[in-house]
């Protein structure tokens, strides 16, 4: 059962085994797993719940509904980067565009060497990447459903010589709408408010949407619960307080929210990496114009990758985007930025993002809210520019007539000739428009406590019965998409808090 703000009348109390702080790739899982096993579970989420039916396929709509400050959240440094959240029953992955990666093997082996998170080798993930993969249905982009912007990918693609292939993707019968980042109006997406959050509700789960958690309540070093606010679904005002307690306590409020839970709690601070090791995979898009017809917002917007690249950290994925939001990657004001516009039917785009080294930090400010600080290092910042020229290169081998640069300075190669300007150019920092959307690391996972926030079955470091499970946990870059990562990192933590509360 949901229970939204609206619903409730006074003050709420409630005690049950196991409560889970957000709904969104970690908390849902691990919601649906426990609840399978008969384990008393209630979720709370502090967006509101948003049914499929109600998806309009409206992008500022949408954003406003399902996303957090309408999709504005972005870090503070040079420069600094657009790092949207959901915030809604689902999380973000209600407003993901669908791509599944597993993790690559090197990663984990840094993993192991650096962190000493030896368990978490490729065997050991298989079985729980193949249970999450069966439940959310992921399989390859089906081509009917890809868009002309997958076909000119894999055209610039070939002529290099690049690989190239659809995406693997979490759908059940979709038809390319072209909305994933807006909410599956057909419901085709699996995310978390169509596969797990409903498969824990089927097992008695609850849900209370449009409740904020505050603080967390230890006492002795034992977690015994959380209380919060229920909000106004309208207005997001304060309407009553909350308080639960709780046999097990799991923080699944993502990258930004759940160190900022921890801090505010007074919990976790003993290593002082709480909040700190901020990755995010910063990415950039290029735009291009072709001669033919493409209206490349008619199916998947992101189905297609080119991998040649992705063993030095470079993974380049499509990012295709709808008139009214993709209006913003193109160059130019006015009548020019008109005459874009009105060929936006011959638009194509493509995107990459880096595996990045360079180390962000999230602050809790005084209303209990998060800020990202973050700032590109110089290998990072090399490996954008690299990307930019190839990104480039890779249009043009397509067949673009002009391409669009997300730079400040050098809007336009007009034509092949162009890129030696692009190779010559030197953009600093904050000349490129960069954009993020895999946070993760800032409640690390490590084997030794001084180095880490959580140990390598993801329980706080000095606390019983609290664990994180969501993306705060990376202790490096993945380089790849990270939601399947999160969900088969949860279904393992399931099975340890299911035995750790015992019979
Ligand atoms: C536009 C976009 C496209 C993306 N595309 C992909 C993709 O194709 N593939 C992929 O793998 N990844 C993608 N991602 C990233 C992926 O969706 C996230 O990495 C993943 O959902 C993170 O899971 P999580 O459990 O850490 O947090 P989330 O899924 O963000 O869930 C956290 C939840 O906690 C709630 N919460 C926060 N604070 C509180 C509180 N105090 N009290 C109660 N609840 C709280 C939030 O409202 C939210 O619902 C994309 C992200 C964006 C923004």
């Amino acid at each position: 059962m949901i229970l939204t703000g609206d619903a409730v009348h006074g003050p709420l109390r409630e005690e049950v085994e196991v409560c889970v702080v957000g709904s969104g790739a970690g908390g849902a899982v691990v919601a649906a797993e426990l609840a399978e096993r008969g384990r008393e579970v209630l979720v709370l989420e502090e967006g509101g719940h948003h049914p499929t039916e109600g998806f309009s396929a409206r992008p500022l709509e949408m954003m406003g509904r399902l996303y957090r400050d309408r999709g504005m959240t972005c870090t503070l440094g040079t420069p600094g980067i657009p790092v949207p959240l959901g915030r809604c029953v689902g999380g973000t992955t209600t407003v993901n565009s669908g791509t599944c990666f597993r993790v690559p093997p090197r990663v984990l082996s840094k993993w192991s060497k650096d962190h000493g998170l030896a368990d978490l080798d490729e065997a050991a993930l298989a079985p729980l990447y193949e249970r999450v993969e069966a439940r959310i249905e992921v399989r390859s982009a089906p081509v009917a459903t890809l868009s002309a912007n997958a076909s000119f990918v894999a055209r610039g693609a070939e002529a290099l010589g690049w690989r190239h292939r659809p995406l693997l993707r979490n759908i059940h019968e979709c038809r390319g709408t072209g909305v994933c980042a807006f909410g599956c109006p057909r419901g085709a997406k699996q995310s978390m408010l169509v596969s797990y959050i409903p498969r824990a509700l089927a097992h008695g789960a609850r849900l209370h949407a449009n409740c904020r958690v505050e603080r967390l309540r230890v006492e002795a070093g034992r977690a015994l619960g959380v209380e919060g606010t229920v909000l106004d679904p309208e207005t997001d005002r304060p309407r009553f307080p909350f308080s639960v307690r709780a046999r097990a306590l799991v923080l699944s409020a993502g990258t930004v929210h759940s160190p900022v839970l921890l801090a505010r709690s007074g919990l976790a601070g003993g290593s002082r990496e709480l909040g700190r090791n901020l990755r995010i995979h910063p990415a950039l898009k290029v735009s291009a114009l072709v001669a033919e017809r493409v209206t490349a917002w008619a199916g998947v917007p992101q189905g297609y990758c080119v991998e040649e690249f992705a063993d030095e950290g470079i993974l380049m994925e499509e990012a295709f985007t709808p008139p009214e939001v993709g209006c913003i990657a193109l160059p130019y004001l006015g009548h020019r930025h008109r005459a874009l516009m009105e060929r936006y039917d011959h638009v194509v785009n493509f995107a990459a993002l880096v595996s990045d080294s360079s180390t962000g930090r999230v602050w809790p400010t005084p209303g209990g809210r998060g800020v990202m600080t973050y700032r590109l290092n110089r290998a990072d910042h090399e490996a954008l520019v690299r990307t930019l020229r190839l990104l480039a290169r890779l249009c043009f081998a397509g067949g673009a007539e002009r391409v669009f640069l997300p730079m400040l300075g050098m809007p336009e190669l007009a034509s092949p000739d162009d890129l030696s300007r692009l190779e010559a150019a030197r953009p600093r920092p904050g000349d490129l428009e960069l954009a993020a959307f895999h946070p993760m690391g800032t409640c690390r996972m490590g084997a030794d406590p001084r180095r880490s926030v959580v140990d390598p079955r993801l329980r706080v470091h000095g606390v019983r019965g609290l664990w994180v499970v969501d993306a705060s946990v990376f202790p490096s870059s993945l380089s790849v998409n990270p939601q399947l990562t999160i969900m088969a990192m949860a279904t393992r933590a399931s099975g340890d808090i299911h035995e750790a509360l015992g019979g």
